[in-house]
């Protein structure tokens, strides 16, 4: 019987990172095998499915631009689109994979799975955790169960939603975690187990972005006691078109803050609030202007608002955009 093909795309990280020590997990360098390299260790997954492999980018994920989204975006929907394949698995160092999962669920409704995966400890460490974590990525891109539920994270024995995951620990291989939210199944070898039937998060209709057209700049700035509220007319005057404010708590900032960011949103600039605590959400709770972000961490957030102001939306539009998660 003929196996499902699953294309897989190599963007780098630490999945391809190598040390000349393998005792080495903190100073190695990310991106450096190549896709072929790392399938070469893992024969094993010819047993269930056959990789359709694609060298996208070979970098540290906090090299990733915006203008890589969007090609990735198009070489994704364009894999999607081959009947013969069964899901997509893409490779991608840990510290901004949240990023690019989020970026793809706002932008990519497909039943079949996209499977992102990324790895804690370089290639050449000992207990490298990679390779075990590409071979479940390649068994759950080709699982008819990993089907309609959205852009999945698989690490660590555990699958994630793109939407609810965050890198929580800067060093540990347990590092992404859904903390509210929860996992949505767990690996068990090669064999997908998941919780519940197949659902997609909340999420607002999906961003066209096949026309090309860069997203534009949003800005992201983390409040703490005594901020300069100056910061945000500096990105304006940087060329920011909107800004996410990573707020104390459930959205508070200081009284300084605050004014400035009402007094942007009163010039017509897009502000967002989401919060530093790395889980619960942030809603409005009508003592400002302010977009509440709902579940989106900063990063997350400064993707769906990037999205909404290529799209020409205005502020009620954007609101809508976050706050669907809020009922
Ligand atoms: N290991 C790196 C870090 O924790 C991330 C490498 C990558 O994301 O490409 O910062």
């Amino acid at each position: 019987m003929s196996k499902p093909k699953v294309a897989v795309i190599f963007t780098g990280g630490t999945i391809a990172g190598q040390s000349d020590s393998n005792l080495d997990t903190t100073s190695y360098r990310a991106g450096v095998l190549t896709g072929a390299e790392l399938l070469a260790q893992i024969p094993a997954v010819h047993d269930f499915c056959t990789p359709v492999p694609e060298q996208f980018r070979n970098v540290v994920s906090t090299d990733i631009t915006d203008a890589d989204l969007l090609a990735l975006h198009a070489l994704v929907t364009r894999q999607l689109a081959q009947d013969d394949i069964a899901g997509v698995v893409i490779t991608h160092g840990t510290a901004t994979l949240e990023e690019t999962a989020a970026f793809l669920q706002f932008t990519l409704r497909s039943d079949k799975p996209v499977v992102l995966v990324g790895a804690m400890r370089p290639n050449s460490a000992i207990s490298a955790d990679g390779q075990m974590n590409l071979v479940q990525a390649f068994a759950l891109a080709a699982s008819p169960q990993a089907r309609g539920r959205g852009i999945l994270v698989c690490a660590n024995d555990r699958i994630g939603s793109a939407i609810y995951i965050s890198k929580t620990n800067a060093q540990a291989v347990d590092t992404f975690q859904a903390r509210d939210a929860g996992f949505l199944g767990v690996m068990m070898g090669v064999r997908p187990l998941f919780y519940a039937q197949p659902a997609q998060p909340l999420l607002p209709p999906c961003f066209d972005v096949a026309g090309g057209g860069a997203l534009p700049r949003v800005a992201v700035v983390h409040t703490h006691l005594n901020d300069d509220p100056g910061v945000l007319e500096y990105f304006l005057a940087q060329g920011a078109s909107g800004l996410v404010i990573a707020a104390a708590g459930n959205g508070t900032l200081s009284s300084a803050m605050a004014r400035q960011a009402n007094a942007c949103v009163e010039r017509g600039v897009p502000v967002v609030k989401s919060s530093v605590c790395g889980a619960g959400f942030v809603w409005n709770e009508g003592k400002d202007k302010l977009i509440p972000a709902g579940f989106h961490n900063p990063q997350k957030s400064r993707m769906l608002l990037a999205l909404c102001l290529r799209q020409g939306m205005d502020m009620a539009e954007i609101e809508a955009c976050f706050t669907v998660q809020l009922g």
